[in-house]
């Protein structure tokens, strides 16, 4: 067997790595668009897109450009001086949503770890001592202590306690319970506009409007994680867009550098003023290869129109996903939902056999829990490869899912 067959480099990983992951049995070794690559040369059509992170699909023309170019400049000099591409960054988020300012970090958890603790720091200089967190069932926000505290699912959590205090959970859009656990010590709501690893669940109608109604009514800050749904996943750049609402934080990452690791907390000009020199800070944040990735990032969605394009292949994805459920029935699909190119198929039976089927087909889809297929392509797809796609997916869902 040669040692870089996907099997030995499988054997070698098992050996070595901390047994935290469960990889598929593939090793990826080349992307290009929405196609990747194995080690044994078996080609795939991608529609996870590296968890909602690769938005322009693999090796895209203008990243590699924008990272050739900061490579032969300059890679990391820390916070402790300016760096143009962290203040480029910041000028496009900055244009294009309702934040004044924003900070970065490397991770989702990190930008979330940096918002609640945004928010408990807001209130302290108000001579408040609100620390509580509102969060919802079913939602996920990172692995960090305070992150997994706040996330709604018991099984990110079990064995680490004791958690961060002062968390509560509310069923994912109920309102009124949502009210009954705001109080005087409440510092924030955080919220995700679609519920990613949660099952791919959108925000009811009017619920991102009510928080907001009840955030202002507390004097809680309103916190989005637009992680998952940010960078145009959802059809509009930022998901909250379609709710014609806005937050006083919001965080991104997985899109955000299109496949680097970077993310960002981003805020109102009332409560940036929280985080004074020395009070937060990351050592790699706004790194200028992560940042000028970025930069490119939003220049191709909206000069280049892939947000449009994206915004159209959800819809398409969308009827498609309801054509294929009437074929196969109530027997197998329960529903599909989601929003622009963040969606869900919730089967009546296990996902696992489904997933692994579509792999052997050459196709790479993602589970959000038990029972739910999740696709997050490229937003740079095409109608073929969507077409191409859904076709194996549902004959692997004939076969592996028991009507
Ligand atoms: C992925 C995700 C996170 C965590 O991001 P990491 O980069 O894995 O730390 C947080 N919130 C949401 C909504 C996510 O989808």
């Amino acid at each position: 067997m040669s040692p870089d067959s996907n099997e030995s480099i499988a054997r070698r990983g098992s050996d070595v790595l901390i047994g935290n992951y469960r990889p598929q049995p593939i090793t990826l070794v080349r992307g290009q668009g929405c196609r990747v690559e194995d080690a044994d040369g078996k080609h795939y059509l991608d529609l996870m897109g590296g968890i909602a992170t690769a938005v322009l699909g693999h090796c895209h023309p203008a990243l590699m450009r924008a990272l050739d170019e900061q490579a032969h400049r300059i890679w990391h000099v820390s916070n402790l001086y300016n760096t143009r591409p962290q203040i480029e960054l910041a000028e496009r988020l900055v244009r294009h949503s309702f934040a004044d300012r924003v900070f970065f970090c490397n991770s989702g958890a990190e930008a979330n770890e940096a918002a609640l603790k945004l928010a408990r720091r807001w209130h302290r200089d108000r001579d408040d001592d609100r620390f509580e967190i509102i969060a919802f069932e079913g939602g996920f926000h990172g692995r960090t202590l305070f992150t997994v505290s706040v996330t709604g699912t018991p099984a990110y959590w079990k064995g680490f306690e004791p958690l961060v205090p002062g968390i509560h959970h509310a069923p994912y859009g109920d309102l009124a319970a949502t009210e009954a656990l705001l109080s005087k010590k409440t510092a924030a709501i955080i919220v995700e506009p679609v519920q990613g690893e949660g099952g791919v669940r959108p925000a009811p109608e009017g619920f991102l409007r009510g928080l907001r109604e009840l955030a202002d009514r507390n004097g809680c800050l309103l916190i989005f994680d637009e992680i998952q749904t940010g960078m145009g996943r959802t059809g509009r750049l930022f998901a909250h867009e379609h709710h014609g609402v806005a937050p006083d934080v919001m965080t991104l990452a997985k899109a955000l550098g299109g496949g680097i690791p970077i993310g960002a907390t981003c805020t109102t000009e009332a409560v940036a003023t929280a985080l004074t020199p020395g009070t937060h800070g990351s050592t790699f944040g706004g790194n200028p290869l992560a940042a000028a990735c970025a930069c490119a990032v939003l220049d191709v969605l909206i000069e280049d129109g892939v947000l449009d394009h994206g915004r159209r292949m959800g819809e398409t994805l969308a009827a498609q996903l309801e054509a294929m459920a009437s074929r196969l029935g109530p027997d197998r699909i329960v529903e599909t939902r989601g929003a622009g190119l963040l969606r869900a198929i919730e089967l009546t039976g296990p996902v696992g056999p489904v997933v692994d089927r579509c792999r052997r087909e050459g196709v790479l889809v993602i589970t959000a829990g038990e029972k739910i297929l999740r696709l997050a392509p490229p937003l740079t797809i095409e109608q073929s490869e969507l077409s191409e796609g859904l076709s194996v997916i549902e004959k692997a869902i004939e076969q592996e899912v028991q009507a």
